[in-house]
C-alpha cells in the first residue's frame, strides 16, 4: 500500500518539471531533495542558461526543443515573470568544424531560420565581438537564455500550487521495487509509492549503478567579468555567443545591468569530479586565465577583472546525449540522467516525457534516440 502515486528524486532542473507535470495531472506526488528549490550545489544555478533551436550536437534534439520553448513559454504565463530572454544567439567557429555545420545541419532538417555571415562581417553587426578570420559566424535570432533558478522555482511554485507535496533537506539512500510499488529509503524513513522518477543530476550514476551505464561527473566553474562597455549590455542587444576555437569552446552571455558583469566560460575540459558533494568550489586561476584570454581576443572590451564565480557540474553519459527511458528492469521507474552539459534548456519537456513514462509506460514525445537500450542494457 503507498500514500504516493509517483515521488521523485531530485527537484533541480529536471526533478521540478517533473514533479510540476506529474502534479498538474492529478498524481499525488512526492518530491524529494537534499538542499532547498533554487540552490547551487549541483547543476543547476548560475543565473542564465543558454536556449536555442539549431541544435549541433544533433538533430533529433530540434523537435524536443520546440515542445520545451512552448513549456517554457506556459510557464513564463502561470507564473507571471520572465525566465526566457530572447537575446539571439551568435555562433561563430570553422566552416568545417564542430559547430557550424552542425548548426546549419539541424536548420536545414527542421527549416530553421538562421543567418550566415562572414567574419568580417561579426564586427558589423556585433560591435566588440571579433572573429578570427578563418571562421564564419551563424545567428540564430529566436534563441537567447533562461533564468536558471527562476525556471526551477517557478516548476517548483506550480507543483506545490498543484498539490505536490515537496521536501528539501531529505537524503535518499536507496530504492527498491516492492511487488508493484517502489520503496524509497531516506534519512528521514521509507517512503512508498505507485511510480518513482529519478532526476538525480551528478549523483544518478549511484542511484542507478544497476544500470551499469558509465556516468562521469565534471567540474565546470563559471566566471563573471567587470563590465563597462555598454556594447556588452543586454539593453543595447549583445546577443549570447559560442566560439568554436582551437582551445576549445567558449561561451557568454550579455551583462545583464544587475552589477554581476559579464558571464563567460569553457564548455570544453573541466576535473573529474568523485564525490559530488565535495567538490572543491575555490576559484582555479589557470581555469579562470583561460577564458580571459579568449574574453581579450574576442569581446576585447571586457575587462579582465573577475568580480564572481561558481562552481557547477556536468554529468557526462558515454556518449554526451542524454539518458531518458523508464528503468528496464523496473518497469514502475523512470529516469532522466547524463545531460551532458546541455540539458537546461530541456528540463521542461524532460519533466513531461517523465511523468508520461511514469503514469502511462510511454511518452509520444519523439525521445527514442536517447533511450538506454544504445548502450546495451536491456
Ligand atoms: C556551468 C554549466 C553551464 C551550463 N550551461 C548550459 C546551457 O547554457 N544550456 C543548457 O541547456 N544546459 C546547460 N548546462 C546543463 C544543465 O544546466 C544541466 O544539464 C541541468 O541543469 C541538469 O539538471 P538536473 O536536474 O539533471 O540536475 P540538478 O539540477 O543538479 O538536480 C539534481 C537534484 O537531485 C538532488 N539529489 C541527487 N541525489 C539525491 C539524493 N540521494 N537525495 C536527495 N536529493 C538528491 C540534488 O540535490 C539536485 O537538486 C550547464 C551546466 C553547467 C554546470
Amino acid at each position: 500500500m503507498h500514500d504516493y502515486d509517483a515521488i521523485v528524486i531530485g527537484t533541480g532542473g529536471v526533478g521540478s518539471a517533473a514533479v510540476m507535470q506529474l502534479a498538474v495531472r492529478g498524481a499525488r506526488v512526492l518530491g524529494l531533495d537534499r538542499f532547498a528549490g533554487g540552490h547551487d550545489r549541483g547543476s543547476s544555478h548560475g543565473q542564465t542558461r543558454v536556449i536555442r533551436r539549431a541544435y549541433f550536437e544533433h538533430s533529433d534534439y530540434v523537435p524536443l526543443v520546440q515542445r520545451a520553448f512552448e513549456l517554457w513559454d506556459e510557464l513564463e504565463r502561470a507564473s507571471e515573470q520572465r525566465l526566457f530572454q530572447q537575446t539571439g544567439l551568435l555562433q561563430v567557429g570553422p566552416a568545417h568544424g564542430l559547430v557550424l555545420p552542425g548548426v546549419l545541419r539541424s536548420a536545414r532538417q527542421h527549416q530553421l531560420d538562421v543567418e550566415s555571415f562572414t567574419a568580417d562581417e561579426v564586427g558589423r553587426r556585433f560591435p566588440g565581438f571579433v572573429a578570427a578570420p578563418d571562421c564564419a559566424a551563424v545567428l540564430e535570432t529566436g534563441a537567447g537564455f533562461l533564468y536558471v533558478e527562476r525556471c526551477v522555482l517557478a516548476h517548483l511554485a506550480e507543483a506545490r500550487r498543484h498539490g505536490a507535496e515537496l521536501r528539501s533537506d531529505v537524503t535518499v539512500r536507496s530504492w527498491r521495487t516492492s511487488g508493484d510499488d517502489v520503496v524509497v529509503e531516506t534519512d528521514q524513513g521509507a517512503f512508498a509509492a505507485g511510480r518513482l522518477v529519478i532526476a538525480a543530476g551528478a549523483w544518478a550514476g549511484e542511484l542507478l549503478a544497476d544500470l551499469g551505464v558509465p556516468l562521469r561527473v565534471l567540474r565546470k566553474p563559471l566566471h563573471w567579468f567587470a563590465n563597462d562597455d555598454p556594447r556588452y549590455g543586454l539593453a543595447q542587444g549583445c546577443p549570447v555567443f559560442l566560439y568554436e576555437c582551437p582551445g576549445g569552446v567558449f561561451y557568454g552571455f550579455p551583462d545583464l545591468d544587475d552589477g554581476r558583469g559579464l558571464k563567460a566560460a569553457d564548455h570544453h575540459g573541466g576535473a573529474v569530479v568523485d564525490d559530488p558533494l565535495a567538490v572543491s568550489r575555490e576559484v582555479d586561476t589557470a581555469e579562470h586565465d583561460n577564458v580571459a584570454r579568449f574574453l581579450a581576443q574576442h569581446l576585447p572590451g571586457v575587462s579582465h577583472r573577475a568580480i564572481g564565480h561558481a562552481v557547477c557540474m556536468y554529468t557526462m553519459s558515454p556518449d554526451e546525449h542524454f539518458i531518458v527511458d523508464r528503468h528496464p528492469g523496473c518497469p514502475q521507474v523512470a529516469f532522466a540522467a547524463g545531460l551532458s552539459g546541455h540539458g537546461f534548456k530541456f528540463t521542461s519537456v524532460l519533466g513531461e516525457a517523465l511523468a508520461d513514462l511514469a503514469l502511462e509506460g510511454a511518452t509520444t514525445l519523439p525521445i527514442g534516440f536517447l533511450s538506454v537500450g544504445r548502450f546495451g542494457v536491456s
